[in-house]
């Protein structure tokens, strides 16, 4: 199935609408890490299980950030990096569909301007 020809202000209407459902949007990596706990004779990290913990970790501005997620809270972020991941994939579709919407309206204009020119010849 062939899809319309989209204008550019369609394109943006539809990654809005999309976009909305994301909310919010994150990027980061969520992990699992077994660290050591500073007791000593710990059967935990005596037995190598250790003390589990969840820790965000990413990029911003260059610098790397290391948060500790408490275990209730790590449904909801992992929530907000899923619509992340999501809101990326929206994001290339949306270039692919706006530069191709951008395209056709410049071909247009071209067709316009010089469908112009055909009916007024210069005198
Ligand atoms: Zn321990």
């Amino acid at each position: 199935m062939r899809r319309k020809i989209e204008s550019p202000t369609e394109v943006q209407r539809w990654f809005r609408k999309q976009a909305a459902e994301l909310d919010p949007a994150g990027l980061g990596s969520l992990t699992l890490r077994h660290n050591p706990c500073v007791r000593e004779h710990c059967a935990a990290c005596l037995s190598g299980e250790k003390h589990p913990s969840h820790v965000l970790y990413g990029r911003t501005q260059g610098r790397r950030f290391c948060i500790y997620v408490p275990d209730e809270l790590v449904p909801e972020v992992r929530r907000c990096l899923d619509n992340g991941l999501a809101l990326q994939e929206l994001m290339y579709q949306t270039v692919i569909r706006f530069t191709k919407a951008l395209k056709h309206k410049r071909t247009q204009r071209v067709q316009k301007v010089s469908h112009e020119q055909n009916r007024q010849p210069s005198s």
